[in-house]
Formats: C-alpha cells, structure tokens, sequence
C-alpha cells in the first residue's frame, strides 16, 4: 500500500467527522477538565449530550472511541465511567465475535 493509498484510507475511516454536531465548537465543550475524575459516573454534561443528541453520526463516533480505547472526553453522548463501561463491554462483544469465527 503506498503512503496515497493509506492517507486515503484514513480519509475515508474518519469521513464520519464531517457530519459531527460538535464540528467547530468549543474544544472545552468535549473535553471539559472536571471529566474522568473519581466518582464521575454521569453520562456527560448536559450541554455536550444535548449536542450528541442531535448528531447524525453517533455509531461512528461510538466506534472510533471503542478502536482508539478513549478515556478523555464525550463521545456519542457518553464520558467517564459510563463511557469507560460500554467501550470495555463492547471490546469484549468484538473479542467474542472475533473468536466465534
Ligand atoms: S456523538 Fe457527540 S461527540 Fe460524537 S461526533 Fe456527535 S456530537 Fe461529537
């Protein structure tokens, strides 16, 4: 694969962003300081989910923080513990199906 092919590649993987909602705000708005600290088991501030709640593409947002094991930030309307648990329980659904096959 030559270096054209795999910027293309990597293109096309995150096409997805183009149609985030959070597209352009306030970087402060995903990555607010106080998240992921101890005893934050909120699904996200209400300002960053009713943003999520609006956006087109919340699988493929949901997806990118299970490849890329992300522990800071909203993703799909999701931050600290609660984040943390779907993106393990879902690592372990593609562990499983991976051996299934
Ligand atoms: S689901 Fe939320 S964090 Fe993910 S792209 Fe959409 S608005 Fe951004």
């Amino acid at each position: 694969m030559s270096l054209q092919d795999l910027l293309e590649a990597l293109g096309d993987r995150e096409a997805w962003r183009a149609h985030a909602a959070c597209r352009g705000l306030d970087t402060k708005l995903m990555y607010p300081t106080t998240l992921g600290r101890a005893g934050d088991n909120n699904s996200g501030p209400a300002q960053a989910r009713a943003v999520c709640n609006t956006c087109t593409v919340r699988a493929e947002c949901f997806n990118t923080a299970v490849a890329n094991d992300e522990h800071f930030g909203v993703w799909a309307g999701m931050s600290g513990r609660v984040l943390r648990a779907a993106i393990v329980r879902r690592q372990r659904e593609l562990r499983t199906q991976e051996m299934a096959r």
